[in-house]
Order: C-alpha cells, then structure tokens, then sequence
C-alpha cells in the first residue's frame, strides 16, 4: 500500500472527525454567510503527482475552495427550488459515502431491502396506491425520462412494437402533449429520441393560469382518432405553481389512448398538508410519477423517485442482461429499473430523515415555506417598487418590478439582491415578462428570515 495510503488508514477515525469539524464549522454559519458568491474562482491548479494525505487535502479545499460555496443549503437562498439538507439527512447521506454500498441488486446486503422500504414509505406520504412501484434516481429530470421512457414502451405496446428491441424509431412520430411542461420535459424526449419537436403544447386555462385547458386537451386527444399518446400533466409549474387537474385528465383515459406521466418533483409536497392534497387529487390514477426529493424532501444532491404502475414494461426498457446478471424474474433487482447499473445508497439520507422526522415533520416544513411564501408574497404587494405576476399559489413568489421591467433592469435587481449577500432568487419570464421567482422549500427559513428578504427586496427595488 502507498504509505500515505498506509498513514491514512491507521488515522480514519481522525480524518473522518476532521471532516465533521469542516462540515460543522460551515453549517453553522451558513445562515450569516453571504448567500451567493460573486467573484472567481481560483486557477485551475495541477494534477499532483505526489499526494499530501487527506488532512492536507481538507486545508487544500478549506482554504482555496470553501470560501467560494454558496449558502444554498441555507435559509435565504430563494433559487430554483433548492431545498436543503436535514440534520439527519446529512447524517444518512454521510454514511451512504463511508459504507459504499453497490444497491444494484442485493449483493450480499441488506441495502437493496432499505431502498424497497423507502421507496414504500415515499409512494405513501405522496398519496400513491400499492399499484406503483418505483426507484430512486438522481433527479427529477431522470425520474420524468424514466416515466417517459416507460410510456414510450407502452406506445409500443398499443402499436405492436417491443421498442426495446427495435428502437424508436419503429413508432413512427410520437407526440407529447402537455400544458405548462418543465424543461427536462423536452430533454428526456430529446434523450429517447422522440425528438424535442414533438412536443404538443395543449392551451392553458384562462385568466392568468399555467395549467392545462382540460377541454382543449380532450379536443386534442379526440383529434387523434386513436391514435396513442403521452401525455404530461404539471402538479406544480415552477413560476407561479400552478397544477392541473389530474383527477379530471385521468378521467380521459376511459376514452382516449395515453400514458398519463405525472411530473410531481415539488408539487407532489402538497400531498403532505391536509389543506393542500386536493391540489394532487388523482395523482394515484397516473401510469407514470415524478417527484423529485432533494428539493421539498430536503435531502442532499441526488435524489428523486420515479413511480409507475407498468413495472413490467420498465424492466423491458432497463433490464440489463448479461450472462452473470440474468434475466430478472420476481422482484428485480435496482439495476433493471433504471438508467444506472451500479448506484449508491441515495434512499438512505430520505430513510434517516423519514425516521427523524416522520409525515408530521415534513408537513411542517411543507406548510411553513407555504406560509411565508404568502407572507412574503403580501410584503412585495406592498411595496411600491414591485408587483407580484401571480398569485402566490404554494411556495414561490413571482414578481417584477412595478415600472418598466424591462430585462436589463430586471436583471439588475436580480444583481443587486444578490450583492446584498441577503437573499438570491432567479430570473425567469412568465407572460412574455422578464421577473423574479423566490422559492420556499429550505427546512430552516423562518419568519425572521423572510423579513430581511422582503428587505433587501425593498432596498434594492427602492
Ligand atoms: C426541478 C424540476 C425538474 C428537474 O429536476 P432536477 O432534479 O433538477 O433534475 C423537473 N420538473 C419540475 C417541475 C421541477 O421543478
């Protein structure tokens, strides 16, 4: 063994004490640091020939790279829909990297059981029947092009046609119909080469709505004359978090041929509020879901789930045979369900904040990001400087100034809350007008934390 292999080994408890120490020192003041760094990064430096240990790796990194991380895993970072990392998650997701376990199937370890019984208790808190079944992945994009691909399989199913073996391109043009779809939507079509250009846009309700005209769906489906499809409906649009209405598109099926995909990645949340769940009313009838878990769940980077009814379909899209893998019969293994052959233990971080925390634990965050969602949504209105673009729905605020949004000045305000070290949100356009989106979904933002953003908002709009 390389003696500083060697040295390091004999001092593993250490070094991974040394870790914690960095990791604590960082969370600690992540709720003070400035939220976004500007600047630039250090020069790229050389491959080193020589290793120092992993104690001089950790100075490396604390001095040259840690001052330039954001503080997205904090309370004020408003990008995206970026979540956090619980207490225990973190915990869970350290020991997925020190325990490596290969959940590709059992292997001689239990881990493969710890993913089943996740993924049960997740297809629960999102309201879903003992009919889907699902996988982790890496995230929501993965989880809608395993949903798509699984759908894509059904075409073939309907036409005749094992895609698996023959490929896409056996079923002629396929069309993707959808109302307000996120951007990995387009991806994964692009990916399984149905082509981005199929995308179907389906008009939107009116009065200020991302979500789907049913009525104009419906026409379209009936346009079809039999011929299947896919459709994808949006529990949760990210501007303005709008959903449609799944129980009433689900409905369509007893008349018209489609898969319904369900892209849930942070809507499906709502599921977990009393007051909310009737926004993913009919999320059980999909034949695909996607949620993904390290926004709203509040898990580290990467993770999501993919669901499906059509497990039988998703193992002729994924299986992977080989002469020492086998074909898979019963339950099948991980590395038959989805893009990956060897995966990491990602269930374990949602595992430990599951039991940390439960159903009850995850709804408060839920519903308290909602609730300053609102409140900070009341503040904006109240200001002279800014107007809101929607109405705060669920969890984000989507909002612009009051005169002249131009792009230019929008996206100077974007620099300038960002400067401020207070807050970081992110531009969009939403009705042809550039604006801002704020997005709750960190377990840690409080009403404190909401106050000062609604300040540095007002400061910098000002
Ligand atoms: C974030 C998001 C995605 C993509 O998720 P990733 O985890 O970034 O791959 C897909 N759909 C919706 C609605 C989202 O909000």
């Amino acid at each position: 063994m390389h003696p500083t292999l060697a040295d390091d080994l004999s001092r593993l408890p250490e070094i991974l004490q040394s870790a914690r120490d960095v990791a604590a020192r960082e969370v600690a003041g992540i709720g003070e640091r400035p939220v976004a760094v500007a600047g630039p990064a250090p020069d790229a430096a050389r491959l080193p020939e020589h290793g120092a240990g992993a104690d001089a790796a950790l100075a490396s990194f604390t001095e040259r790279w840690a001052p330039g991380f954001s503080g997205s895993a904090g309370p004020r970072y408003l990008g995206f829909v970026t979540g956090g990392a619980t207490p225990a998650s973190v915990a869970g997701d350290w020991l997925t990297s020190a325990l490596d376990q290969n959940v590709s199937g059992a292997g001689g370890s239990w881990a493969q059981e710890l993913e089943r019984e996740t993924v049960a208790w997740l297809r629960e808190l999102f309201g879903l029947g003992e009919e889907h079944s699902g996988a982790f992945v890496t995230g929501a994009t993965a989880s809608n092009t395993v949903g798509l691909a699984i759908g894509r399989e059904w075409l073939g199913e309907r036409l005749g046609v094992d895609v698996f073996r023959a490929g896409a391109a056996a079923l002629g043009p396929v069309d993707v119909l959808s109302g307000s779809p996120h951007s990995s939507v387009t991806k994964a079509m692009s990916v399984l080469g149905i082509g981005r250009d199929r995308l179907r846009p389906v008009p939107l309700l009116p009065g200020n709505r991302e979500a789907v005209d049913v009525a104009a769906l419906e026409a379209a489906l009936a346009e079809r004359e039999g011929r299947p499809a896919i459709v994808v409906a949006n529990a949760g649009t990210v501007n303005t978090v709008d959903f449609d209405d799944l129980r009433a598109i689900a409905a369509l099926k007893e008349r018209y041929a489609f898969w319904l995909h369900v892209d849930a990645a942070f809507g499906g949340f709502a599921a977990l509020s009393p007051d909310l769940a009737g926004l993913v009313d009919g999320l059980d009838a999909a034949d695909s879901v996607c949620v993904d878990l390290h926004k709203w769940l509040n898990v580290p980077y990467d993770a999501a789930v993919q669901f499906t009814r059509r497990r039988d379909l998703q193992v002729k899209v994924f299986h992977n045979a080989s002469p020492y893998l086998g074909l898979p019969d019963g339950e099948p293994d991980f590395l038959h369900l989805t893009p990956e052959n060897s995966r990491r233990l990602r269930a374990l971080p949602a595992w430990f904040s599951l039991v940390a925390y439960g159903r009850a634990g995850h709804r408060e965050i839920v519903e308290r990001n909602v609730a300053l969602a609102r409140r900070l949504g009341a503040g904006i209105e109240a200001l002279p400087g800014l107007r809101l673009l929607a109405p705060v729905r669920l969890n984000v605020v989507c909002f612009t100034l009051a005169e002249d949004p131009s792009p230019e000045r929008v996206a100077a305000l974007a620099r300038a809350v960002e400067a401020s070290g207070e807050a970081y949100v992110t531009p969009t356009v939403y009705g042809e007008v550039p604006g801002l989106r704020a997005a709750f979904s960190n377990w840690r933002t409080t009403g404190a934390d909401t106050e000062r953003v609604l300040a540095a908002l007002a400061k910098a709009s000002g």
